[in-house]
Protein backbone atom coordinates (compact mmCIF):
# COMPACT_ATOMS: atom_id res chain seq x y z
CA UNK A 1 0.00 0.00 0.00
CA UNK A 2 1.13 3.79 -0.48
CA UNK A 3 0.38 4.55 3.25
CA UNK A 4 1.30 2.65 6.66
CA UNK A 5 -1.64 5.10 8.21
CA UNK A 6 -4.63 7.15 7.47
CA UNK A 7 -4.72 11.39 8.02
CA UNK A 8 -7.51 10.40 11.28
CA UNK A 9 -5.27 7.85 12.85
CA UNK A 10 -1.85 9.17 14.47
CA UNK A 11 -1.58 10.07 18.22
CA UNK A 12 0.56 10.72 20.62
CA UNK A 13 1.52 7.26 20.93
CA UNK A 14 3.05 6.81 17.76
CA UNK A 15 5.77 9.62 18.59
CA UNK A 16 8.63 8.20 16.89
CA UNK A 17 7.38 6.12 14.50
CA UNK A 18 7.86 6.21 10.84
CA UNK A 19 5.15 6.47 9.02
CA UNK A 20 3.97 6.76 4.84
CA UNK A 21 1.39 8.66 4.69
CA UNK A 22 -0.93 9.96 1.39
CA UNK A 23 -3.74 12.43 1.09
CA UNK A 24 -5.02 15.91 -0.81
CA UNK A 25 -3.27 18.96 -0.14
CA UNK A 26 -6.03 20.93 2.13
CA UNK A 27 -4.01 24.30 2.62
CA UNK A 28 0.05 24.98 2.78
CA UNK A 29 1.06 27.49 5.02
CA UNK A 30 4.82 29.51 4.99
CA UNK A 31 5.65 30.55 8.39
CA UNK A 32 9.00 31.56 8.07
CA UNK A 33 10.98 28.90 8.61
CA UNK A 34 8.91 26.29 8.45
CA UNK A 35 6.36 25.28 5.79
CA UNK A 36 3.32 23.40 7.07
CA UNK A 37 1.05 21.57 4.96
CA UNK A 38 -2.64 19.71 6.11
CA UNK A 39 -2.60 16.27 3.99
CA UNK A 40 -6.44 15.27 4.30
CA UNK A 41 -8.60 11.85 3.07
CA UNK A 42 -11.52 10.42 4.30
CA UNK A 43 -10.12 9.83 7.53
CA UNK A 44 -8.82 13.06 8.80
CA UNK A 45 -6.19 15.85 8.65
CA UNK A 46 -2.85 15.65 9.63
CA UNK A 47 0.01 18.29 9.53
CA UNK A 48 2.95 17.77 8.21
CA UNK A 49 6.45 20.29 8.73
CA UNK A 50 9.14 20.76 6.54
CA UNK A 51 11.90 22.92 7.76
CA UNK A 52 13.94 24.93 5.54
CA UNK A 53 17.07 24.73 7.11
CA UNK A 54 16.95 20.87 7.48
CA UNK A 55 16.32 20.37 3.58
CA UNK A 56 15.99 23.24 1.96
CA UNK A 57 14.94 21.93 -1.36
CA UNK A 58 12.15 19.29 0.04
CA UNK A 59 10.98 22.39 1.83
CA UNK A 60 10.92 24.23 -1.40
CA UNK A 61 9.31 21.86 -3.47
CA UNK A 62 6.66 21.79 -0.36
CA UNK A 63 5.56 25.43 -1.28
CA UNK A 64 5.23 24.76 -4.40
CA UNK A 65 2.34 22.15 -3.58
CA UNK A 66 -1.00 23.53 -5.25
CA UNK A 67 -4.62 22.79 -3.03
CA UNK A 68 -6.14 19.04 -3.78
CA UNK A 69 -2.57 17.95 -5.14
CA UNK A 70 -2.40 14.41 -4.52
CA UNK A 71 0.93 13.56 -2.54
CA UNK A 72 2.50 10.82 -0.08
CA UNK A 73 5.35 11.63 2.28
CA UNK A 74 7.59 10.05 4.44
CA UNK A 75 8.64 11.10 7.77
CA UNK A 76 9.21 10.85 11.90
CA UNK A 77 5.87 11.59 14.21
CA UNK A 78 6.92 14.29 16.87
CA UNK A 79 5.02 15.91 19.10
CA UNK A 80 3.88 19.26 18.09
CA UNK A 81 4.45 22.58 19.60
CA UNK A 82 1.30 24.40 19.43
CA UNK A 83 -1.43 21.55 19.63
CA UNK A 84 -4.84 21.66 17.82
CA UNK A 85 -7.31 20.58 20.15
CA UNK A 86 -10.04 21.10 16.95
CA UNK A 87 -8.41 18.01 15.30
CA UNK A 88 -7.95 14.21 16.62
CA UNK A 89 -4.48 14.36 15.36
CA UNK A 90 -3.94 17.45 16.76
CA UNK A 91 -1.25 16.41 18.76
CA UNK A 92 1.33 15.44 16.34
CA UNK A 93 2.82 16.42 13.39
CA UNK A 94 5.26 14.24 10.50
CA UNK A 95 8.87 15.82 10.04
CA UNK A 96 8.86 15.13 6.51
CA UNK A 97 11.85 13.19 5.39
CA UNK A 98 10.26 12.63 1.46
CA UNK A 99 7.72 13.99 -0.64
CA UNK A 100 6.48 12.64 -3.78
CA UNK A 101 3.88 14.28 -5.69
CA UNK A 102 0.97 11.34 -7.35
CA UNK A 103 -0.95 13.40 -9.10
CA UNK A 104 -1.02 17.29 -9.51
CA UNK A 105 -4.43 19.15 -9.47
CA UNK A 106 -6.29 22.23 -10.93
CA UNK A 107 -7.31 24.71 -8.56
CA UNK A 108 -10.63 23.11 -7.30
CA UNK A 109 -13.22 26.31 -7.93
CA UNK A 110 -14.82 26.16 -4.23
CA UNK A 111 -12.92 25.69 -1.25
CA UNK A 112 -13.07 21.57 -0.24
CA UNK A 113 -13.49 22.60 3.80
CA UNK A 114 -16.14 22.06 6.20
CA UNK A 115 -18.10 25.57 4.97
CA UNK A 116 -17.17 26.25 1.02
CA UNK A 117 -17.64 29.31 -0.98
CA UNK A 118 -19.09 27.40 -3.77
CA UNK A 119 -22.73 27.59 -4.68
CA UNK A 120 -25.05 25.12 -4.80
CA UNK A 121 -25.29 24.92 -8.82
CA UNK A 122 -21.01 24.70 -9.25
CA UNK A 123 -21.08 21.92 -6.21
CA UNK A 124 -23.60 19.72 -8.01
CA UNK A 125 -21.29 20.05 -11.46
CA UNK A 126 -18.18 19.03 -9.10
CA UNK A 127 -20.31 16.51 -6.70
CA UNK A 128 -16.70 14.59 -6.36
CA UNK A 129 -14.84 17.76 -5.16
CA UNK A 130 -18.07 18.43 -3.12
CA UNK A 131 -18.23 14.94 -1.45
CA UNK A 132 -14.24 15.76 -0.66
CA UNK A 133 -15.77 17.69 1.73
CA UNK A 134 -16.33 16.65 5.68
CA UNK A 135 -19.69 17.05 6.30
CA UNK A 136 -20.85 15.04 2.92
CA UNK A 137 -18.68 12.58 3.99
CA UNK A 138 -20.45 11.95 7.09
CA UNK A 139 -23.67 12.42 5.89
CA UNK A 140 -22.75 9.48 3.31
CA UNK A 141 -20.94 7.61 6.66
CA UNK A 142 -24.41 7.73 8.48
CA UNK A 143 -26.32 6.35 5.21
CA UNK A 144 -23.69 3.81 5.34
CA UNK A 145 -24.22 2.66 9.11
CA UNK A 146 -28.06 3.12 8.32
CA UNK A 147 -27.69 0.07 5.63
CA UNK A 148 -25.56 -1.99 8.10
CA UNK A 149 -27.82 -1.76 10.81
CA UNK A 150 -30.69 -2.44 9.17
CA UNK A 151 -29.08 -5.57 7.15
CA UNK A 152 -28.17 -6.85 10.81
CA UNK A 153 -31.66 -6.23 12.35
CA UNK A 154 -33.32 -7.83 9.48
CA UNK A 155 -30.95 -10.54 9.48
CA UNK A 156 -31.34 -11.32 12.95
CA UNK A 157 -35.55 -11.50 11.99
CA UNK A 158 -34.57 -14.13 9.52
CA UNK A 159 -35.71 -11.82 6.56
CA UNK A 160 -34.23 -12.15 3.27
CA UNK A 161 -32.71 -9.63 1.35
CA UNK A 162 -34.02 -10.62 -2.22
CA UNK A 163 -33.41 -8.24 -5.41
CA UNK A 164 -36.73 -7.86 -7.67
CA UNK A 165 -35.70 -6.50 -11.49
CA UNK A 166 -35.85 -2.65 -12.44
CA UNK A 167 -37.17 -3.41 -15.85
CA UNK A 168 -40.73 -3.97 -15.20
CA UNK A 169 -44.12 -2.81 -16.66
CA UNK A 170 -45.49 0.26 -16.52
CA UNK A 171 -48.80 0.66 -14.22
CA UNK A 172 -51.66 3.45 -14.54
CA UNK A 173 -51.58 3.47 -10.95
CA UNK A 174 -49.80 5.91 -8.68
CA UNK A 175 -47.29 8.26 -9.45
CA UNK A 176 -45.71 8.63 -13.26
CA UNK A 177 -43.91 5.73 -14.42
CA UNK A 178 -40.17 6.66 -16.19
CA UNK A 179 -40.14 4.35 -19.59
CA UNK A 180 -37.16 2.77 -21.13
CA UNK A 181 -38.02 1.84 -25.00
CA UNK A 182 -37.21 -2.40 -26.12
CA UNK A 183 -35.13 -2.56 -28.83
CA UNK A 184 -35.86 -5.80 -29.26
CA UNK A 185 -39.42 -5.58 -29.01
CA UNK A 186 -40.90 -2.57 -31.56
CA UNK A 187 -42.88 -0.58 -29.90
CA UNK A 188 -43.35 -2.04 -26.63
CA UNK A 189 -41.49 -0.43 -23.10
CA UNK A 190 -40.12 -1.34 -19.71
CA UNK A 191 -41.16 0.97 -16.80
CA UNK A 192 -38.96 1.40 -14.07
CA UNK A 193 -40.33 0.34 -10.64
CA UNK A 194 -42.19 2.74 -8.78
CA UNK A 195 -41.53 0.59 -5.85
CA UNK A 196 -41.02 -3.78 -5.78
CA UNK A 197 -44.62 -3.79 -4.92
CA UNK A 198 -46.48 -6.77 -6.56
CA UNK A 199 -42.65 -8.76 -6.89
CA UNK A 200 -42.48 -8.95 -2.84
CA UNK A 201 -46.11 -10.04 -2.93
CA UNK A 202 -45.30 -12.49 -5.43
CA UNK A 203 -42.10 -14.05 -2.92
CA UNK A 204 -45.03 -13.95 -0.42
CA UNK A 205 -46.66 -16.75 -2.47
CA UNK A 206 -43.37 -18.38 -3.27
CA UNK A 207 -42.93 -18.77 0.05
CA UNK A 208 -40.03 -16.64 1.48
CA UNK A 209 -42.66 -15.19 4.67
CA UNK A 210 -39.74 -12.14 5.26
CA UNK A 211 -37.92 -10.44 2.99
CA UNK A 212 -36.48 -7.21 2.61
CA UNK A 213 -34.75 -5.27 0.24
CA UNK A 214 -32.82 -1.93 0.19
CA UNK A 215 -33.83 -1.11 -3.05
CA UNK A 216 -33.70 1.86 -6.01
CA UNK A 217 -37.40 3.14 -6.94
CA UNK A 218 -38.05 5.51 -9.39
CA UNK A 219 -41.04 7.94 -10.02
CA UNK A 220 -41.67 10.69 -12.54
CA UNK A 221 -42.81 13.46 -10.54
CA UNK A 222 -42.38 17.24 -9.82
CA UNK A 223 -39.58 17.51 -7.91
CA UNK A 224 -39.38 19.36 -4.73
CA UNK A 225 -36.71 19.73 -1.53
CA UNK A 226 -37.63 16.21 -0.24
CA UNK A 227 -37.84 14.19 -3.65
CA UNK A 228 -35.90 12.79 -6.02
CA UNK A 229 -36.79 11.01 -9.60
CA UNK A 230 -34.73 8.03 -7.72
CA UNK A 231 -35.11 7.56 -4.55
CA UNK A 232 -34.18 4.03 -1.99
CA UNK A 233 -36.91 2.33 0.21
CA UNK A 234 -35.85 -0.56 3.01
CA UNK A 235 -38.73 -2.43 1.35
CA UNK A 236 -40.44 -5.17 3.27
CA UNK A 237 -42.81 -7.85 3.27
CA UNK A 238 -44.27 -10.40 5.62
CA UNK A 239 -46.69 -13.60 5.43
CA UNK A 240 -48.88 -14.87 8.18
CA UNK A 241 -48.71 -11.83 10.22
CA UNK A 242 -51.60 -9.28 11.26
CA UNK A 243 -51.07 -5.47 11.32
CA UNK A 244 -50.09 -5.89 14.87
CA UNK A 245 -47.31 -8.14 14.14
CA UNK A 246 -45.79 -5.33 11.14
CA UNK A 247 -45.86 -2.73 13.67
CA UNK A 248 -44.29 -3.66 15.84
CA UNK A 249 -41.67 -5.57 13.96
CA UNK A 250 -40.92 -2.74 12.72
CA UNK A 251 -41.22 -0.13 15.25
CA UNK A 252 -38.20 -2.64 16.81
CA UNK A 253 -36.18 -2.10 13.41
CA UNK A 254 -36.81 1.95 13.99
CA UNK A 255 -35.84 1.66 17.86
CA UNK A 256 -32.47 -0.60 16.62
CA UNK A 257 -31.05 1.85 14.34
CA UNK A 258 -31.97 4.92 17.03
CA UNK A 259 -30.20 3.16 19.50
CA UNK A 260 -27.27 1.71 17.68
CA UNK A 261 -26.85 4.63 15.78
CA UNK A 262 -28.05 8.27 18.18
CA UNK A 263 -27.68 6.18 21.10
CA UNK A 264 -31.52 7.02 21.43
CA UNK A 265 -34.06 5.39 23.30
CA UNK A 266 -37.01 6.49 21.39
CA UNK A 267 -40.54 7.30 23.77
CA UNK A 268 -43.25 5.10 23.05
CA UNK A 269 -44.71 5.03 19.29
CA UNK A 270 -48.24 6.85 19.59
CA UNK A 271 -51.44 5.54 17.44
CA UNK A 272 -53.41 7.66 15.96
CA UNK A 273 -56.41 7.26 13.45
CA UNK A 274 -56.64 8.97 10.30
CA UNK A 275 -59.72 10.67 10.94
CA UNK A 276 -58.05 11.99 14.23
CA UNK A 277 -54.98 13.02 12.42
CA UNK A 278 -56.77 15.24 9.93
CA UNK A 279 -59.09 16.53 12.86
CA UNK A 280 -56.54 17.33 15.86
CA UNK A 281 -53.53 18.65 13.09
CA UNK A 282 -54.87 18.66 9.86
CA UNK A 283 -52.51 16.52 8.48
CA UNK A 284 -51.80 12.78 8.38
CA UNK A 285 -48.68 13.13 8.96
CA UNK A 286 -48.77 15.06 12.64
CA UNK A 287 -45.60 16.31 14.15
CA UNK A 288 -46.84 15.70 17.51
CA UNK A 289 -43.56 17.08 19.32
CA UNK A 290 -45.70 19.51 20.81
CA UNK A 291 -49.68 19.99 21.46
CA UNK A 292 -51.56 23.10 19.55
CA UNK A 293 -54.17 21.33 18.97
CA UNK A 294 -56.75 22.23 16.96
CA UNK A 295 -59.91 22.95 18.67
CA UNK A 296 -63.45 23.40 16.40
CA UNK A 297 -64.71 26.57 17.87
CA UNK A 298 -67.89 26.99 15.46
CA UNK A 299 -70.62 26.82 18.44
CA UNK A 300 -68.62 30.10 20.05
CA UNK A 301 -68.02 31.93 17.01
CA UNK A 302 -71.23 31.30 15.07
CA UNK A 303 -73.85 33.87 15.05
CA UNK A 304 -72.57 37.01 16.41
CA UNK A 305 -72.99 38.35 12.69
CA UNK A 306 -69.23 37.94 11.85
CA UNK A 307 -70.23 36.81 7.67
CA UNK A 308 -66.42 34.90 7.75
CA UNK A 309 -67.03 32.76 10.55
CA UNK A 310 -71.40 32.08 10.05
CA UNK A 311 -70.54 31.17 6.60
CA UNK A 312 -68.13 28.83 7.67
CA UNK A 313 -68.51 24.66 7.39
CA UNK A 314 -65.35 24.90 9.93
CA UNK A 315 -64.01 27.56 12.05
CA UNK A 316 -61.21 26.03 13.94
CA UNK A 317 -58.57 27.59 16.22
CA UNK A 318 -55.41 26.94 17.98
CA UNK A 319 -53.43 28.35 21.37
CA UNK A 320 -50.21 29.61 21.23
CA UNK A 321 -49.24 29.44 24.26
CA UNK A 322 -47.04 32.32 25.50
CA UNK A 323 -47.27 34.44 21.66
CA UNK A 324 -49.42 36.69 23.45
CA UNK A 325 -46.33 39.06 23.15
CA UNK A 326 -46.21 38.51 19.15
CA UNK A 327 -46.19 42.16 18.10
CA UNK A 328 -48.61 43.48 15.31
CA UNK A 329 -45.70 43.23 12.73
CA UNK A 330 -45.30 39.17 13.31
CA UNK A 331 -49.30 39.07 13.16
CA UNK A 332 -49.15 41.06 10.09
CA UNK A 333 -46.13 38.52 8.55
CA UNK A 334 -48.54 35.31 10.22
CA UNK A 335 -52.08 37.02 8.31
CA UNK A 336 -49.74 37.18 5.12
CA UNK A 337 -48.29 33.72 5.21
CA UNK A 338 -51.68 32.15 5.53
CA UNK A 339 -52.79 33.95 2.75
CA UNK A 340 -49.81 32.96 0.75
CA UNK A 341 -51.15 30.77 -2.21
CA UNK A 342 -49.69 27.84 -1.00
CA UNK A 343 -51.81 28.03 1.90
CA UNK A 344 -54.86 29.92 0.55
CA UNK A 345 -56.48 31.15 3.55
CA UNK A 346 -58.32 34.16 2.77
CA UNK A 347 -57.53 35.67 6.05
CA UNK A 348 -56.61 35.06 9.79
CA UNK A 349 -58.61 36.08 13.18
CA UNK A 350 -56.51 36.37 16.45
CA UNK A 351 -56.98 37.22 19.99
CA UNK A 352 -54.48 37.91 22.93
CA UNK A 353 -55.17 37.08 26.69
CA UNK A 354 -53.80 40.10 28.24
CA UNK A 355 -51.81 39.69 31.00
CA UNK A 356 -55.20 41.13 32.93
CA UNK A 357 -57.14 38.83 31.93
CA UNK A 358 -58.76 41.27 29.10
CA UNK A 359 -58.99 40.49 25.78
CA UNK A 360 -57.49 41.70 22.20
CA UNK A 361 -59.02 40.77 19.46
CA UNK A 362 -58.67 41.62 15.44
CA UNK A 363 -62.64 41.45 15.83
CA UNK A 364 -63.28 43.51 18.56
CA UNK A 365 -66.32 45.01 16.67
CA UNK A 366 -67.90 41.98 16.44
CA UNK A 367 -67.13 39.82 19.63
CA UNK A 368 -67.40 41.75 23.14
CA UNK A 369 -64.89 40.62 26.24
CA UNK A 370 -67.91 38.11 27.24
CA UNK A 371 -67.52 36.26 23.69
CA UNK A 372 -63.69 36.57 23.64
CA UNK A 373 -63.85 34.68 27.04
CA UNK A 374 -66.17 31.63 25.79
CA UNK A 375 -62.84 31.84 22.97
CA UNK A 376 -60.18 31.63 25.60
CA UNK A 377 -61.89 29.18 27.46
CA UNK A 378 -62.68 26.68 24.68
CA UNK A 379 -59.12 26.78 23.65
CA UNK A 380 -57.68 26.80 27.20
CA UNK A 381 -56.08 30.34 26.08
CA UNK A 382 -54.68 31.60 29.74
CA UNK A 383 -52.89 35.51 29.91
CA UNK A 384 -49.62 35.36 27.94
CA UNK A 385 -51.20 33.42 25.25
CA UNK A 386 -52.35 34.28 21.71
CA UNK A 387 -55.95 32.35 19.71
CA UNK A 388 -55.76 31.58 16.20
CA UNK A 389 -58.47 31.07 14.22
CA UNK A 390 -59.03 30.09 10.53
CA UNK A 391 -62.74 29.27 9.06
CA UNK A 392 -64.11 28.02 5.72
CA UNK A 393 -64.34 24.85 4.41
CA UNK A 394 -63.91 22.03 6.63
CA UNK A 395 -60.64 20.28 4.50
CA UNK A 396 -59.26 23.27 3.10
CA UNK A 397 -59.35 25.00 6.53
CA UNK A 398 -57.63 21.96 8.30
CA UNK A 399 -54.87 22.03 5.97
CA UNK A 400 -53.95 25.89 6.01
CA UNK A 401 -54.37 25.49 10.15
CA UNK A 402 -51.78 22.70 9.68
CA UNK A 403 -49.26 25.01 7.68
CA UNK A 404 -49.97 27.79 10.28
CA UNK A 405 -49.66 25.82 13.58
CA UNK A 406 -46.47 24.42 12.13
CA UNK A 407 -45.29 27.72 11.40
CA UNK A 408 -45.64 28.99 14.61
CA UNK A 409 -44.31 26.24 16.31
CA UNK A 410 -40.99 26.72 14.35
CA UNK A 411 -41.76 30.52 15.39
CA UNK A 412 -42.22 29.59 19.21
CA UNK A 413 -38.89 26.80 19.05
CA UNK A 414 -41.23 24.24 19.88
CA UNK A 415 -40.05 21.58 17.00
CA UNK A 416 -36.90 20.67 18.63
CA UNK A 417 -34.39 19.21 16.70
CA UNK A 418 -32.66 16.30 19.17
CA UNK A 419 -36.40 15.39 20.44
CA UNK A 420 -38.45 12.65 18.51
CA UNK A 421 -41.85 11.79 18.86
CA UNK A 422 -42.71 8.84 16.78
CA UNK A 423 -46.51 7.80 15.53
CA UNK A 424 -48.52 5.64 14.04
CA UNK A 425 -51.17 6.61 11.69
CA UNK A 426 -53.38 3.73 11.65
CA UNK A 427 -57.09 3.49 9.65
CA UNK A 428 -56.61 4.90 6.84
CA UNK A 429 -59.39 5.15 4.22
CA UNK A 430 -59.16 2.83 1.40
CA UNK A 431 -59.94 5.17 -1.52
CA UNK A 432 -60.15 8.43 -2.08
CA UNK A 433 -62.77 10.24 -4.51
CA UNK A 434 -61.20 12.68 -7.22
CA UNK A 435 -64.32 15.10 -8.36
CA UNK A 436 -61.79 16.13 -11.80
CA UNK A 437 -61.86 12.35 -13.37
CA UNK A 438 -65.13 11.35 -11.02
CA UNK A 439 -63.54 8.37 -10.03
CA UNK A 440 -62.15 6.56 -6.86
CA UNK A 441 -58.38 6.03 -6.74
CA UNK A 442 -56.25 3.66 -3.87
CA UNK A 443 -55.54 6.25 -1.00
CA UNK A 444 -52.69 3.45 -0.51
CA UNK A 445 -52.33 1.71 -3.39
CA UNK A 446 -54.67 -1.19 -4.76
CA UNK A 447 -53.60 -3.89 -3.61
CA UNK A 448 -54.48 -3.12 0.78
CA UNK A 449 -56.61 -5.14 2.13
CA UNK A 450 -59.91 -3.30 3.25
CA UNK A 451 -60.74 -3.98 6.87
CA UNK A 452 -62.84 -7.35 7.44
CA UNK A 453 -65.30 -5.49 9.42
CA UNK A 454 -65.94 -2.71 6.54
CA UNK A 455 -66.23 -5.33 3.77
CA UNK A 456 -70.03 -5.17 3.70
CA UNK A 457 -69.61 -1.96 3.05
CA UNK A 458 -67.59 -2.43 -0.13
CA UNK A 459 -70.37 -2.08 -2.70
CA UNK A 460 -72.89 0.03 -1.01
CA UNK A 461 -70.48 2.92 0.27
CA UNK A 462 -66.82 2.11 -0.94
CA UNK A 463 -66.06 5.71 0.62
CA UNK A 464 -66.72 4.83 4.16
CA UNK A 465 -64.08 2.22 3.93
CA UNK A 466 -61.12 1.78 5.59
CA UNK A 467 -58.21 -0.12 5.01
CA UNK A 468 -55.66 -2.03 7.23
CA UNK A 469 -53.30 0.51 6.24
CA UNK A 470 -50.71 2.36 8.63
CA UNK A 471 -47.43 4.83 7.85
CA UNK A 472 -45.27 5.65 10.58
CA UNK A 473 -44.16 9.05 11.44
CA UNK A 474 -41.54 11.17 13.04
CA UNK A 475 -41.73 14.49 14.11
CA UNK A 476 -44.23 15.01 11.14
CA UNK A 477 -42.38 13.20 8.58
CA UNK A 478 -43.34 10.32 6.65
CA UNK A 479 -40.95 7.85 7.39
CA UNK A 480 -42.67 4.99 5.67
CA UNK A 481 -46.04 3.52 5.06
CA UNK A 482 -47.59 -0.26 4.23
CA UNK A 483 -50.73 -2.23 4.61
CA UNK A 484 -51.73 -5.71 4.75
CA UNK A 485 -52.59 -7.19 1.59
CA UNK A 486 -55.54 -8.58 -0.66
CA UNK A 487 -54.36 -12.17 -1.04
CA UNK A 488 -57.76 -13.18 -2.31
CA UNK A 489 -58.61 -13.50 -5.95
CA UNK A 490 -61.86 -12.61 -6.16
CA UNK A 491 -61.41 -9.66 -3.37
CA UNK A 492 -58.58 -8.25 -5.51
CA UNK A 493 -60.66 -8.07 -9.07
CA UNK A 494 -63.29 -6.55 -7.17
CA UNK A 495 -60.81 -3.92 -5.83
CA UNK A 496 -59.48 -3.23 -9.68
CA UNK A 497 -63.28 -3.29 -10.36
CA UNK A 498 -64.25 -0.18 -7.91
CA UNK A 499 -60.92 1.57 -9.12
CA UNK A 500 -62.45 1.35 -12.42
CA UNK A 501 -60.84 -1.34 -14.37
CA UNK A 502 -62.56 -3.27 -16.95
CA UNK A 503 -62.21 -6.93 -16.45
CA UNK A 504 -59.74 -6.97 -19.12
CA UNK A 505 -57.43 -4.06 -18.73
CA UNK A 506 -56.87 -5.22 -14.94
CA UNK A 507 -56.41 -8.66 -16.37
CA UNK A 508 -53.71 -6.93 -19.04
CA UNK A 509 -52.12 -4.92 -16.03
CA UNK A 510 -51.84 -7.37 -13.14
CA UNK A 511 -52.99 -10.63 -14.84
CA UNK A 512 -50.10 -12.47 -13.19
CA UNK A 513 -50.37 -11.16 -9.52
CA UNK A 514 -54.32 -12.58 -9.59
CA UNK A 515 -53.02 -15.53 -11.33
CA UNK A 516 -50.21 -16.16 -8.16
CA UNK A 517 -53.67 -15.85 -5.94
CA UNK A 518 -54.91 -18.57 -7.54
CA UNK A 519 -52.05 -20.84 -6.01
CA UNK A 520 -52.21 -20.76 -2.37
CA UNK A 521 -51.28 -16.82 -1.71
CA UNK A 522 -50.78 -16.51 2.35
CA UNK A 523 -52.25 -13.97 4.83
CA UNK A 524 -49.32 -11.11 4.24
CA UNK A 525 -48.60 -7.56 4.51
CA UNK A 526 -45.37 -5.39 4.68
CA UNK A 527 -44.14 -1.56 4.54
CA UNK A 528 -41.31 0.42 2.78
CA UNK A 529 -39.33 2.75 4.35
CA UNK A 530 -37.89 6.18 2.64
CA UNK A 531 -34.54 5.26 3.18
CA UNK A 532 -32.83 9.06 2.18
CA UNK A 533 -35.46 10.53 4.24
CA UNK A 534 -34.42 8.46 6.91
CA UNK A 535 -30.99 9.56 6.40
CA UNK A 536 -31.97 13.04 6.32
CA UNK A 537 -34.10 12.18 9.91
CA UNK A 538 -30.91 10.89 11.42
CA UNK A 539 -28.62 13.70 9.92
CA UNK A 540 -31.11 16.45 11.31
CA UNK A 541 -31.90 18.12 7.71
CA UNK A 542 -34.55 18.69 5.50
CA UNK A 543 -33.28 17.74 2.52
CA UNK A 544 -32.59 14.53 1.25
CA UNK A 545 -30.06 15.75 -1.24
CA UNK A 546 -27.61 15.78 1.12
CA UNK A 547 -27.37 11.86 2.18
CA UNK A 548 -27.16 10.94 -1.76
CA UNK A 549 -23.85 10.61 -3.52
CA UNK A 550 -25.06 11.55 -6.95
CA UNK A 551 -28.85 13.23 -6.60
CA UNK A 552 -30.28 15.67 -9.01
CA UNK A 553 -31.37 19.16 -9.09
CA UNK A 554 -34.83 20.07 -8.71
CA UNK A 555 -34.90 20.14 -12.40
CA UNK A 556 -34.60 16.38 -12.29
CA UNK A 557 -30.97 17.20 -13.69
CA UNK A 558 -28.09 15.38 -13.32
CA UNK A 559 -25.60 18.71 -13.63
CA UNK A 560 -22.34 16.53 -13.55
CA UNK A 561 -22.35 14.17 -15.93
CA UNK A 562 -25.15 16.64 -17.81
CA UNK A 563 -27.96 14.33 -17.83
CA UNK A 564 -31.24 13.97 -19.33
CA UNK A 565 -29.31 14.32 -22.69
CA UNK A 566 -30.46 13.86 -26.30
CA UNK A 567 -29.48 10.29 -28.11
CA UNK A 568 -28.02 9.84 -31.78
CA UNK A 569 -29.88 9.12 -34.50
CA UNK A 570 -28.63 5.32 -34.69
CA UNK A 571 -29.90 5.04 -30.95
CA UNK A 572 -33.31 6.86 -32.17
CA UNK A 573 -33.82 4.38 -34.92
CA UNK A 574 -32.89 1.52 -33.22
CA UNK A 575 -35.36 2.34 -30.66
CA UNK A 576 -37.69 2.33 -33.01
CA UNK A 577 -38.63 5.76 -31.83
CA UNK A 578 -37.96 7.61 -34.70
CA UNK A 579 -39.08 6.14 -38.59
CA UNK A 580 -36.19 6.20 -40.78
CA UNK A 581 -36.88 8.09 -43.82
CA UNK A 582 -36.17 6.65 -47.49
CA UNK A 583 -33.43 8.48 -49.16
N1 LIG B 1 -44.93 -0.18 -1.96
C1 LIG B 1 -45.46 0.77 -1.04
C2 LIG B 1 -44.90 2.15 -1.33
O1 LIG B 1 -43.93 2.28 -2.04
C3 LIG B 1 -45.16 0.43 0.38
C4 LIG B 1 -45.83 -0.80 0.85
O2 LIG B 1 -47.06 -0.87 0.79
O3 LIG B 1 -45.14 -1.70 1.33
O4 LIG B 1 -45.42 3.12 -0.83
Amino acid sequence: MLRTHTNGELRIDHVGESVTLAGWVQRVRNMGGMTFVDLRDRYGITQLGFNIEKDPALCEKARKLGREYVIQVEGLVIERESKNAQLATGVIEIDVKALKVLNASEVPPFTIEDETDGGEEIRMKYRYLDLRRPPLRKNLELRHKLAIETRKYMDGLKFMEIETPYLIKSTPEGARDFVVPSRMNEGEFYALPQSPQTFKQLLMVSGYDRYFQIVRCFRDEDLRADRQPEFTQIDCEMAFVEQEDILNTFEGLVRHLFTSIKGIELPEFKRMTYAEAIQRYGSDKPDIRFGMEFVEMNDVCQGSDFVVFDSAELVVGINAEGAGEFTRKQLDALTDFVKRPQVGAKGLIYCKVNEDGTFKSSVDKFFDQEKLAAWAEKTGAKPGDLILILAGDTNATRKQMNELRLNVADQLGLRKKDEYAPLWVVDFPLLEWDEDTQRFYAMHHPFTSPKPEHLSLLDSEPGKVNANAYDMVINGVELGGGSIRIHDQALQAKMFKLLGFSDEEAQKQFGFLMGAFQYGAPPHGGIAFGFDRLAAIFGGTDSIRDYIAFPKNNAGRDLMIDTPATISEEQLQELHLKVQHES
